[in-house]
């Protein structure tokens, strides 16, 4: 027979793991941040089978410090510059603990519709934040969904898109378009989705697409047989936060009937203040959009959100439906199922972090977060720009810092080895073309000023 933990037990268990991760919010900063563990070594410390005999819930945390703590980088810190923030924060991180404790399966509307409606209101919410096309709202003909991540919500749109056209040419014929900045999540998106051509075209000095190249791609693969279907554009690509022209390359996009995707996974969160509006300039016009919360909102991963203009085509692509599914509420077509909006069937109950941490700090503590952060990016760039030793890489729209050391590749490369080999910061060397070049980003939760003066005293010690 099963032993279950009584609820009495659970309670107290589950005080422990609260008291543990309260305690880690107020250590993190002090540990080494980045694992340092070889190959296997976590593997290691435990045993190669299963126990046959129940284990106590005292060894299990026990095992948290002695067995997986050495193998953690601490993305929690706020020394946390490398690649983009993983944000977490107490209310989405209890929030994730309710919607464990419901476990509810949202995949129908009659399978939990509190799952659906909130997250139906919640993201009709963030269309208001973020400055969105009203259309977008669950009330109009579009709408929005919660997937796993940007990678996702880009496949379903390529999916969608390949769909639209699938009586005008055979996958392999149809290209989608992005800029040579863009994601990997689109070129494998293209693999999964089967579409035969994903093509990259060269950007401007500040990284962002051509649409006049864009223009000049399509035309010769047109003249060869071949079908465009997409284009992707980036409000803020990963190497450098570089802007596409949404506006120019959607008159490119509509001219040649093609599905236009917006991929502002990271930048995303930034419209929530008025004055980065102008970077999303012509988002009305496009097809569909997707941003993580999960990056720089302070919502746990997983919580990607994907919005369509027009939910029939996607919901067109996406529904199946088996007889045991059938329900009289989805038959009224007066709800939404939202397994009809992406690939899986399961969902979780993701809404709740997201409705959480929204409610949390309001509106207004989240613009104020991401302005912060901004101005602390600011100021480092300013450092790094007075400073002869530096150069600046890429513009800096939201609160990433390219810089270089002027010295050259080996030089900049060195800086970065040896920043991160302090144990006290974290931050990701990169390179574009020939040009090595360290990312700063500055959006850990609990990252302020003190952090990122003690990164620059640290910059500038090690250069
Ligand atoms: C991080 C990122 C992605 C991938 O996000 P996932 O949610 O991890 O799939 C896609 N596009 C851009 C521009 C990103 O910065």
């Amino acid at each position: 027979m099963a032993r279950h933990m009584t609820p009495e037990e659970f309670r107290n268990n589950g005080y422990q793991i609260v008291d543990w991760i309260a305690r880690y919010m107020e250590e993190v900063e002090n540990y080494p941040i980045l694992s340092r563990v070889d190959a296997g070594e976590i593997a290691a410390r435990m045993p190669a089978s299963a126990p046959e005999q129940p284990e106590t819930f005292d060894t299990l945390i026990a095992d948290l410090d002695r067995v997986v703590m050495p193998g953690i980088t601490h993305w929690q810190s706020p020394n946390w510059f490398a690649y983009f923030p993983a944000n977490t924060s107490p209310p989405s991180i209890l929030a994730e603990f309710a919607a464990a404790g419901l476990g509810v399966q949202g995949m129908l509307w009659s399978t939990s519709p509190a799952a659906t409606e909130v997250e139906s209101r919640v993201l009709d919410w963030l269309v208001d934040m973020l400055a969105l096309p009203e259309s977008w709202k669950s009330t109009g003909p579009g709408g929005g969904v919660i997937q796993m991540s940007a990678s996702d919500a880009t496949h379903a749109a390529l999916v969608v898109a390949r769909h639209r056209r699938r009586g005008d040419a055979s996958a392999e014929d149809m290209v989608v378009y992005v800029s040579d900045q863009a994601h990997s999540s689109i070129e494998k998106g293209c693999t999964v989705a089967g579409i035969g051509h994903c093509r990259k075209i060269a950007t401007d000095s500040e990284f962002a697409l051509d649409a006049d190249r864009l223009e000049s791609q399509i035309v010769e693969d047109l003249a060869a047989g071949l079908l465009p279907i997409a284009v992707v554009s980036a409000v803020g690509t990963t190497a450098t936060t570089a802007v596409d022209p949404v506006r120019a390359i959607d008159a490119v996009a509509k001219r040649h009937m093609m599905w236009h995707h917006v991929d502002a996974a990271y930048a995303g969160t930034a419209m929530v203040c008025p004055e980065f509006r102008p970077f999303q300039d012509g988002v009305e016009l496009v097809d569909s959009y997707t941003f993580n919360p999960h990056k720089w909102m302070m919502v746990n991963f997983d919580c990607n959100v994907l919005w369509v203009a027009d939910r029939a085509p996607l919901i067109d692509t996406m529904s199946i439906l088996p007889p045991y599914l059938r329900n009289e509420a989805s038959d009224s077509g007066a709800v939404i199922d939202y397994r009809d909006w992406h690939v899986p069937l399961g969902r979780r109950f993701r809404a709740l972090k997201l409705w959480w941490v929204i409610r949390s700090y309001g509106v207004e503590g989240i613009r104020s977060f991401v302005r912060s952060h901004v101005l602390l990016a600011n100021d480092l760039a300013a450092r790094i720009e007075a400073d002869d030793r530096f150069e600046i890489t890429a513009p800096h729209p939201f609160a990433l810092v390219c810089f270089a050391h002027t010295d050259g590749n080996d030089a900049t490369r060195d800086l970065a080895e040896a920043l991160n080999d302090s144990g006290d910061v974290a931050v990701t060397p990169s390179v574009i073309g020939e040009r090595w070049f360290i990312r700063v980003s500055i959006g850990q939760t609990y990252t302020e000023r003190s952090h990122v003066d003690y990164l620059w005293e640290l910059i500038d010690r090690l250069a």
